[in-house]
């Protein structure tokens, strides 16, 4: 197998990349590799795993897109990767069983992107891995969502038959995705109530606790920010501990430098990410987290024609500062490289500007009808306080951006007013 642009990667980044790139150039010079047949947009994980977001409703086939966008569509991970001969091996695809659907690829490249996104980082913190469940990926999401459905049953059919019964859900890590989680989690619960689950009373039953070393959650966020979502949690019910250094996980409890203990019947990690092990085999220069180190240009250091882009990419920016791992730099990066890769395939220098970094602002979700962030001014430094419902609209036409540049503004709209009439004629919590 050949492709001209080989994109490893059907994220935020890679398959923004990779539609936009093959509406101009088509499936014959534009490859797309992905270890999953669908896709969503990682930052909704966390109403994947609230049961708010059916994934089987959300997921997009990457044979749809590539149909519809002129890409080829290569399944199975990336495995290994000759840089001598432009080669790189995919993994075969088996069945749960074992049986083998697809075999071992090999697939021959010009150019090269590898986005395969980021992994959780445990930070060595025993038991970890272990007893949490991270929102890496749809599968995690899913397994939180049916493990939280079990609990509440349970607990439910323990109230119901006069015992003391609670779901204890500890998040760890205060950053957008913990805050989000704790958000989603505590407006799910309630609904979850309503459908069925008639001895339970999700203010006493479903407690939320947020744990976060820092002083402060959403710490890279400005403070403003951070204040008005510690204030809604709390109204909320979630406890939210700071200066909290998790230093051990069991199956039903996590422990604090302090002594502490919380009980945790549902545990999970969103403390901090590292790039994906397997990139430090593949013979490119990675750094302390394990991300491929690029140039300016988001070229692999050593190398002229592979580049990485979004969380699996270590670039400092003219600044000295890392970008920051977003689903916001994925798609800006995923924009310059489809410019620079453009003008190589139709053979026209692709000049030497660097990439630079545009901090547009932080929105954080708080369930569906309420946001909070920051939204930064076309003035260096100034940024604008946002929150309510005029923010929760502007973070849901952050998604819609994004199905817009995989789908096109016309299959989006469709999809969206479909999906409005959908969640009128469905539960609002998927239960099964
Ligand atoms: C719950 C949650 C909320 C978030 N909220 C926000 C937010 O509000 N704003 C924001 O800016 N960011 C947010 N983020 C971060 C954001 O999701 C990521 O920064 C962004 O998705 C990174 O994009 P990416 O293209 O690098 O990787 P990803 O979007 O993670 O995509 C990686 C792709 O690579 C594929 N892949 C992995 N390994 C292989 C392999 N070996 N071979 C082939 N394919 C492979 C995966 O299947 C996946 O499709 C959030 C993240 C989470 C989890």
């Amino acid at each position: 197998m050949r492709g001209e642009i080989v994109i490893v990667g059907g994220g935020a980044g890679g398959l923004e990349l990779a539609s936009k790139l093959g509406r101009k150039l088509g499936p014959a010079r534009v490859m797309l590799v992905d270890s999953r047949l669908t896709h969503i947009w990682k930052p909704s994980l966390h109403e994947v795993a609230a049961g708010t977001l059916d994934a089987h409703q959300e997921g997009l086939s990457y044979q749809m897109l590539a149909h519809d966008n002129g890409f080829t569509f290569v399944y199975g991970a990336l495995t290994a990767l000759d840089t001598q001969t432009r080669k790189l091996s995919v993994s075969p695809v088996l069945t749960p069983d074992g049986e083998q659907i697809l075999p071992e690829r090999v697939v021959e490249f010009a150019s090269l992107v590898i986005a395969v996104g980021s992994t959780s980082n445990y930070f060595g913190v025993p038991g970890a891995q272990e007893h949490t469940i991270s929102l890496n990926a749809t599968e995690d999401a899913e397994r939180f969502r049916l493990s939280l459905l079990k609990q509440l049953a349970q607990a439910d059919a323990a109230r119901g038959a006069g015992a003391d019964a609670h779901v204890n859900v500890v998040i760890i890590g205060g950053g957008a995705t913990g805050v989000e989680l704790a958000a989603e989690l505590y407006e799910a619960s309630s609904v979850y109530a309503s459908y069925g689950f008639a001895n339970l009373r999700p203010e006493r039953d479903v407690r939320i606790t947020l744990l976060e070393g820092a002083p402060r959650i959403l710490a890279p966020l400005p403070e403003r920010v951070a204040a008005a979502a510690h204030k809604l949690l709390t109204e909320r019910g979630v406890t939210v501990v700071t200066e909290c250094r998790v230093t051990s996980i069991e199956a039903q409890r996590v422990t604090d430098s302090k002594g502490v203990q919380y009980p945790a019947s549902l545990c999970v990690w969103a403390a901090g990410i590292r790039a994906p092990a397997f990139l430090g085999q593949l013979g490119l220069p990675t750094n302390k987290g394990g991300q491929i180190e690029v140039d300016g240009m988001l070229r692999v250091k050593g190398f002229t024609d592979i580049y990485a882009l979004g969380d699996c990419a270590a670039n400092i920016g003219p600044d000295g500062k890392q970008v920051p791992p977003r689903a916001q730099a994925a798609h800006q990066q995923a924009d310059y490289l489809r410019k620079r890769l453009l003008r190589i395939a139709t053979r026209k220098s692709p000049g030497e500007a660097p990439y630079v970094y545009l901090d547009y602002g932080s929105l954080v979700s708080f369930g569906h009808r309420n946001s909070v962030g920051s939204l930064m001014g076309s003035l260096k430094g100034l940024n604008f306080f946002v929150d309510g419902l005029f923010a929760r609209m502007m973070y849901a036409s952050l998604h819609l951006m994004h199905h817009a540049a995989v789908l096109g503004a016309l299959k989006t709209g469709v999809l969206a007013v479909a999906r409005f009439l959908i969640k009128r004629s469905s539960p609002l919590v998927k239960l099964h």
